[in-house]
Formats: C-alpha cells, sequence, structure tokens
C-alpha cells in the first residue's frame, strides 16, 4: 500500500495546499516539527526535508544558531530527483544541532512526541518523524549517522528506513561523520519507501562514495537475536519484543540467537570515530562564510572566531573538544586508529550473519522518555541508548524500524537489519510485516 498512490489518484480541492499550510502551522506551534513551512507549495507530493539537506532558497540551519540566515543557492542531489520526480518540498524539520542527540533535544526548541507532549520524539530526526506521525500524505527525507533515523519513527510510530551507505548521494548534505552518514526516509508504509528509494538511489558525479548497484529483493527464512544486545533492553520492550518474535515464528520464520561479544564495543567505536569526524567538518563554521556573521573585523584572531563559536550548542563543543583530542598525533593510534580496526572486526563478525539471516532487535532498548528526564541524562547515558542503532549504523549495513507495538499508549518499533544492499528485502519484510499481521498504524492523533 502506497500513501503517494493514494494521494495522486485522489481529486484535490484547489485551495487543498493552503488549507494543509493552514493547519499545519497551527499544529507546529504545539509540536515544532517544521523549522521552516514552504508557504508556495502548490502542488506534488509533500515531502519534509531534514533541516540538514540543502534546498535552494530555503533557509536551511541543520538547528544551529551557528546557520541562521544560511540560504543554500542549491538543493541536494536526492532533492533535486524527488523534485523532478511528483514530489514538492514542505518545509525543513527540526532537528538535534548538527545531527548530535538521540531525543531531539539538543536544539532551541524541542519537538514533542504527537503521542504524549511531555515526551520526546527521538532524534535526531525528531522533526522528520512527527512530521510522518501527524500528516497522512507526507514523507520525510531524513538523516541517519547512528541511529537518528529508526529512533525517532520508533518513538512516533512510523516506518523509518536507512539504506546502505553510499545508497543515496550525499551532496547536499551538511555532514556529520562522512563515513557514517546515510540519507534516508521516513513514511507511513514500508510501500511508500519503496518508491522513494526507486525514484532517489543512484551514482552521482558530486558524492565519490555513491554507488551504482542492482540492489536485491533477497527473502530470508532466518531472523536473528544478537544475545548482548537483548540482555539490555528494558523489561517491558524486552515482552513486547519477544511476542513480536512469536508471531514471526508462528510465520514460518526461523528465530535464532548468536552471542557476538564484541558488538559491546559498537558505542564507544562509533563515538570516537563519529567525533573525530564531526570535528573536522565543524571547522568550517567560523562566523565568515556561512549563516551567522561576524563583522567586527577590529578583533584579535582568536577573540573573532571564539565569538561565533560561542553560538554552538552545548553537545557540538563537546565533540570539537573531544574529537580535536582524539585526532591528535599522541593519542591518534590509541583511540582513532584502534577505532577504525574494531569497526572493521564487528562489520566482519555481523556480515557472516548477515550471509543467510536479518539481524532483529528492538529499535530503542526504552520507550520514548519525558522530556525533563531526558535532560538530565549524562553524555554517556545518552550515547548508550543508541546501543541498538549503531552496530548496523557503524557497519553501514542498511536498517528498516518497524512500528510493532504500544506500551500504555506510546509506539514501539522493531529494527531489521540486512547484508549491504539488500535494502529491497527489508522492505519487502517490511511490506509483509504491515500486510500479515495486520498492524495499524494509530491515527488517533489528530492526522491533516
Ligand atoms: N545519537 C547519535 C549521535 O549523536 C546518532 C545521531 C545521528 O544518527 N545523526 O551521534
Amino acid at each position: 500500500m502506497t500513501y503517494v498512490n493514494e494521494f495522486l489518484k485522489k481529486e484535490k480541492p484547489a485551495d487543498y495546499y493552503s488549507k494543509l499550510l493552514e493547519e499545519l502551522e497551527e499544529k507546529n506551534n504545539k509540536f515544532h516539527a517544521f523549522n521552516v513551512l514552504n508557504k508556495r507549495i502548490s502542488d506534488g507530493f509533500p515531502i519534509s526535508v531534514k533541516d540538514n539537506i540543502c534546498v535552494k532558497g530555503m533557509e536551511t540551519t541543520a538547528s544551529s544558531k551557528i546557520l541562521k540566515g544560511y540560504i543554500p543557492p542549491f538543493s541536494a542531489t536526492v532533492i533535486k530527483r524527488l523534485e523532478k520526480d511528483g514530489f514538492s518540498v514542505l518545509g525543513k524539520t527540526n532537528m538535534d544541532e548538527f545531527g548530535f542527540g538521540s531525543f531531539g533535544i539538543n536544539c532551541e526548541v524541542p519537538a514533542r512526541n504527537p503521542f504524549d507532549e511531555t515526551r520526546v520524539a527521538g532524534g535526531s530526526s525528531s522533526g522528520a518523524a512527527v512530521a510522518t506521525s501527524i500528516m497522512k500524505y507526507h514523507a520525510a527525507v531524513a538523516e541517519s549517522t547512528g541511529g537518528s533515523i529508526a529512533a525517532p519513527a520508533s518513538f512516533c510510530g512510523v516506518v523509518g528506513f536507512t539504506p546502505t551507505y553510499g545508497l543515496i548521494s550525499r551532496y547536499g548534505l551538511i555532514d556529520y561523520a562522512n563515513s557514517l552518514d546515510k540519507i534516508g526516509f521516513m513514511a507511513r508504509s514500508s510501500g511508500d519507501i519503496r518508491l522513494l528509494m526507486s525514484k532517489s538511489v543512484g551514482v552521482d558525479p558530486a558524492d565519490t562514495t555513491s554507488v551504482d548497484v542492482k540492489l536485491s529483493d533477497v527473502k530470508k527464512e532466518k531472523i536473528v537475536v544478537i544475545d548482548e544486545l537483548y540482555d539490555k533492553i528494558d523489561k517491558n520492550i524486552k515482552l513486547s519484543f519477544d511476542s513480536s518474535l512469536s508471531r514471526l515464528s508462528a510465520a514460518g520464520f526461523k528465530v535464532q540467537h548468536v552471542s557476538i561479544p564484541e558488538i559491546d564495543y559498537s558505542v564507544p567505536v562509533y563515538y570516537i570515530i563519529s567525533m573525530a569526524e564531526a570535528s573536522t567538518n565543524l571547522a568550517k563554521f567560523t562566523g565568515f562564510k556561512y549563516g551567522l556573521k561576524v563583522d567586527d573585523f577590529s578583533k584579535e584572531y582568536n577573540e573573532f572566531f571564539t565569538e561565533a563559536r560561542e553560538a554552538f550548542g552545548e553537545e557540538a563543543k563537546r565533540k570539537i573538544i573531544l574529537g580535536t583530542f582524539i585526532r591528535g598525533a599522541s593519542v591518534r593510534s590509541k583511540y582513532y586508529e584502534k577505532a577504525l580496526r574494531i569497526r572493521r572486526i564487528i562489520r566482519d563478525k555481523l556480515s557472516k550473519v548477515l550471509d543467510d539471516s536479518f539481524i532483529i532487535s528492538p529499535t530503542m532498548p526504552v520507550l520514548a522518555p519525558k522530556a525533563k528526564e531526558a535532560e538530565s541524562f549524562s553524555p554517556i547515558q545518552n550515547y548508550s541508548m543508541d546501543l541498538l542503532t549503531i552496530p548496523p549504523n557503524l557497519c553501514g549495513f542498511p536498517t528498516i524500524s518497524l512500528p510493532s507495538d504500544y506500551i500504555d499508549g506510546l509506539p514501539v518499533g522493531l529494527q531489521l537489519t540486512g547484508g549491504q544492499f539488500e535494502d529491497n528485502g527489508l522492505i519487502s519484510f517490511g511490506e509483509q510485516w504491515e500486510d500479515s499481521f495486520k498492524y495499524k498504524f494509530k491515527y488517533n492523533i489528530g492526522e491533516l
């Protein structure tokens, strides 16, 4: 089932888009899903774009004060491809600053979870998930470095798809960590994801890591649970996950448990690599070229740049300091190079498992926390919440997060990981999950 095709078949009243914008503006005051709304949208299937992906002529800040006022003179390749094919940009969605976070709270006005406004929407693609949750005819273009599509998708009860690294051009993305960043999608059905993927993948001369391959629609009967991850899931999520596994077994899937002790290094390895890369990527924001401008040229060199860089949020500053340290000549081999080697070991171990199976886990180990609670987490507590989404992201493997359950009225997500380029196999699994298990999205939140 695809909402895109349903929408295209429907006769729309002449004032459809102006009504949509009006209602959305009202809702946005409550949920803060969008940083910018495109008041000129007048045709096409509405897509929202995470605010770290450039859209020509539309303010793009990655939810950072340092990029306030930056209007890109070009659009990201993925946006150009979608616009050519009948999709129109409805606006730019809220996020953790530069993608740094798991709860959508590292920004000026955090997005709220539509299922419970006191709770976080998940991050870093918070606004993308909220927009997908509150709008029926809409899909979101988002980005994941270590789980930023899956986490908010699961907290907001929508489908989140993170493709194999390199499948979608990153040209026009404001990089967080280049060896990890993937552009992907959120939608209300796996069918919509299939459609969006078919219009977006393919090599792009502007991104040398982009690839052109034939995607395999592989079917696998075996699904594997990794013991070390399973052990760290909250009790209520575990119960719900176990019942999803039973449903799959009853449908003929073979569920197997394996132990991969090295998986426990995924989170520290990911944060070492991502911080090192982030610290170099943030070096270009100086108050000189993009966004915020400092124009008092009477200042000393250090004073000048410090003033602009004060605009970075706390997590960005942490990444600059730690990332720069990690890359330093005296400790480089101790942290960064070692992390790269362990990343390879984890990738090899997971690849072996993925030879003949998909890997399965809940998407997040907890239910969406209250915003107040999330604000009180230490950095390490924050990072450890990514334990289920980081392993596939670290290795560039595709994942799909599917809505699977509700606990106390809050959505729970199920995450499937496939091998490299098995993207379509995951989408087929999602379609099967939605069809044969008659999973119904809950539209109890007033859709547009
Ligand atoms: N929470 C993770 C981080 O802060 C993932 C973020 C992302 O995927 N952009 O790095």
